[in-house]
């Protein structure tokens, strides 16, 4: 069965997206030469942010430099968003921390990741904007403090090693079991437990279709696999509706 077969016999779709739907908003995926892991210059840890205000400092400078800011949804968003308006999308989980798919009109949207737009305070837990941390950074705090308590302000966002919010990966477990086809489009699928919804949709009876430039380990237990942007495969894919199947 190709891509295109199996959307057509999708009433329900779970899709999980990776850092590759955003690459054509400009924003490097995790394993580009800009990517997160090195716009630091080398990898740090929670506890290292935590204890050493020289590592915030680099950190909230590549957050001010942050592409997300200036970056507009592209055409990938928007086919998932008239995927949803078709009433075809049983839940949208992702892996970025953008807010991208909320920007293009997608809602709700689970955040298996976290978000880069909010805050919250080590020591007390206030939340907080980034946008309210980064104009104090811009207005010269290299290392701006949570306003109510003086704590470290940290991104809302899920670090290696952290554990994922119980509740987030919850409902994203029963979006995988709860579909007749989970969609995967611009994930590598290497890092854990997101890429096992992959494996837990196929096991519930779902199809799969993996839209990605690079193989992953999951190609092996799709249905179908589509090579090539995102930008594209998925305004095609979207676009094919549904054939009635069955007595209606
Ligand atoms: P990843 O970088 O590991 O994988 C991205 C995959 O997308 C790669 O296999 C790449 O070949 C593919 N890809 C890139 N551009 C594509 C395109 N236009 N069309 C088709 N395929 C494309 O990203 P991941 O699997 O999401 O895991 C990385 C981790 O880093 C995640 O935890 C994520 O939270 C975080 N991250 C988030 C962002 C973001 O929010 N935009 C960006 C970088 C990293
Ligand atoms: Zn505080």
């Amino acid at each position: 069965m190709d891509a295109r077969e199996a959307m057509a016999g999708a009433r329900r779709v779970t899709v999980l997206t990776g850092a590759g739907v955003s690459t054509e908003s400009g924003i490097p995926d995790f394993r580009g030469p800009e990517g997160p892991r090195t716009s630091l210059g080398r990898e740090f840890a929670v506890a290292d942010y935590l204890t050493d205000a020289a590592v915030r400092r680099v950190v909230w400078r590549a957050r001010l430099r942050h592409p997300m800011w200036t970056a507009e949804p592209n055409a990938a968003h928007f086919a998932l968003v008239d995927l949803q308006r078709a009433g075809r999308v049983r839940a949208l989980l992702t892996q970025n921390v953008d807010g991208l798919h909320q920007r293009a009109g997608s809602s709700p949207v689970v955040e298996l990741h976290g978000s880069l737009a909010g805050t919250v305070c080590a020591d007390c837990g206030a939340p907080g904007a980034m946008s309210a941390a980064l104009d104090r950074v811009r207005a010269g705090e290299d290392d701006p403090a949570c306003p109510v308590c003086g704590g470290v302000l940290c991104a809302t966002t899920v670090a290696f090693g952290q554990e994922l919010d119980p509740g987030v990966v919850r409902s994203a477990r029963s979006a995988a079991v709860d579909c007749d086809l989970m969609l995967v489009a611009g994930t590598s699928l290497l890092v854990e437990p997101a890429a096992g919804l992959v494996g837990l949709a196929a096991r519930a009876g779902a199809a799969v279709v993996i839209c990605n430039r690079e193989p992953t380990p999951y190609d092996g237990v799709a249905t179908a696999v589509v090579r090539g942007p995102v930008g594209e495969s998925l305004p095609e894919l979207v676009a094919v509706p549904v054939v009635a199947s069955g007595p209606v």
